[in-house]
């Protein structure tokens, strides 16, 4: 189910807040944090949102995908594309 208003749920690097979690509003060719204001280039509709380890915050931590209409993966934490 595509998404077009706004994914809950996700990580944001600057509003990394214990057990907070961004609200990132979806744009026309990017996200944007509710919080924050800091946006994430992608090709919206988002598809889902998964939740998976990411090289790049290295936290051994999971952290936020959202999966965009391209089929590629945003780190909502740090902005990494896979
Ligand atoms: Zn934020
Ligand atoms: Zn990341």
């Amino acid at each position: 189910m595509p998404i077009w208003g706004q994914v809950t749920g996700c990580e944001c690097a600057w509003c990394d807040r214990g057990e907070f979690r961004a609200t990132f509003l979806v744009k026309a060719d990017h996200i944007v944090c509710s919080n924050c204001g800091r946006t994430r280039s992608c090709k919206p509709p988002i598809m889902g949102v998964v939740y998976a380890e990411c090289a790049c915050c290295g936290r051994g931590e999971k952290t936020s995908f959202v999966v965009d209409s391209e089929g590629t993966y945003i780190c909502t934490n740090c902005g990494r594309r896979r």
